[in-house]
């Protein structure tokens, strides 16, 4: 019997890309593999992609990682370098930084570099987070084409801020904005993030830049995994490890969070908030074993959660449930906890094994 592990299909995975670069028709792929590739491992899910063009992460520790494992495709940092001090990095790994404030630009001109980077433009077209003015885009453009320390022309980019509900109005007008850039910079564009490339909305992108749909989860909040042909990649376990009968009017667990209404039964599941299982899970999200699902009761804790199963269930200690995956899924997870599949993904915790499976069993 095992705590808590978590196996990540490689088939879904290659599956996903394949469904991806349909979607995408002739535009590259950047995969966005940040937060240790939401969560199923980084450097084992960029030697899985190499078929993508590139690999986009935050931070330079992950771009670092990626190169020691031996990824040799160009890496994209989607916040581009903090510091100046970075720049030799940059070069020696070839990694590419998004420049998004006058404060890399100003550095990036300042810097004696053996050589010069590729690098992109992000241009703040209405989500407010990083970005230049879309009226300083242009300088920022021509600065960069200028600057001996940059290579060929900058990629022009920008982020939705509402992409998984495709109708609304904020995304039409960031569209607006970015098009009129794009036709007066004639450079290669790139918009799409999941949401965006599996939306109705065909955007002319020449990088498209899928993070979600790649794990197997819908990006869309009224479409299905199933539904975008994608399949889910992660699915997390725990093993049933203690199963006990309860009178009526029993609590379980700290603080007596729940009472039974009626003798039943308890099932314990070794995985927890220590697991990256959220403590807000409580009270009817549920869990799957043998098939069934079976609702939380009392709260989660550091190692451990309680599932009721009622009095006709087959649960025996060394059954496997499933807290999400092909059978459960995350997105439906996350909309019992107020949350979105993204975060239940990235905390998963370092403690649970990550399996690899190329198969579907
Ligand atoms: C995270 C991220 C993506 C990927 O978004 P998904 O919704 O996971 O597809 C794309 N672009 C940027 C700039 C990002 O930060």
């Amino acid at each position: 019997m095992r705590p808590a592990w978590a196996t990540i299909d490689l088939q879904a995975l290659a599956h996903n890309l394949r469904v991806l670069r349909q979607h995408a028709g002739s535009a590259k792929l950047l995969a966005i593999l940040k937060a240790n590739a939401y969560g199923h491992g980084l450097s084992r899910i960029a030697t899985e992609l190499q078929a993508a063009d590139a690999i986009g992460v935050a931070r330079l520790g992950e771009a670092l990682a990626l190169r020691s494992s031996g990824v040799e495709q160009p890496i994209v940092l989607l916040e581009g370098f903090f510091e100046s001090s970075e720049l030799p990095i940059l070069v020696a790994n070839d990694l590419q930084p998004v420049i998004h404030a006058r404060y890399q630009l100003e550095q990036l001109e300042q810097a004696k570099l053996n050589q010069p980077l590729k690098v992109w433009l992000k241009v703040d077209t209405g989500m407010h987070r990083l970005g230049v003015e879309p009226d300083q885009a242009i300088q920022f453009y021509q600065r960069l084409q200028e600057c001996v320390n940059v290579q060929g022309k900058p990629i022009l980019m920008s982020h939705f801020a509402s992409a998984d509900t495709p109708e609304a109005v904020q995304n039409q007008r960031q569209r607006t904005v970015f098009a009129a850039l794009a036709k007066h910079l004639k450079t290669e564009v790139s918009l799409s993030n999941s949401a965006v490339l599996l939306g109705d909305v065909v955007d002319h992108d020449d990088w498209v830049r899928p993070g979600l749909a790649l794990y197997g989860v819908s990006p869309l909040t009224d479409r299905s995994t199933q539904s975008l042909g994608l399949r889910p990649v992660m699915k997390l376990q725990a093993s049933v490890i203690s199963v006990r009968d309860i009178a009526a009017g029993e609590c379980i667990g700290y603080g007596g969070a729940w009472r039974s209404t009626r003798a039943t039964r308890i099932a314990i599941l070794a995985i927890g908030y220590g697991d990256g299982y959220p403590r807000t899970a409580c009270n009817a999200t549920p869990v799957l074993i043998n098939g069934r699902r079976y609702p939380i009761v009392g709260n989660v804790t550091m190692d451990m959660l309680s599932v009721e199963l009622g009095v006709d269930s087959d649960v025996q200690v060394g059954d496997t449930g499933q807290l999400w995956g092909p059978d459960l899924p995350v997105e439906l997870i996350a909309q019992h906890l107020g949350t979105i599949p993204y975060e239940l993904l990235c905390n998963v915790a370092r403690r649970v094994a990550l399996d690899y499976s190329d198969s579907d069993a």
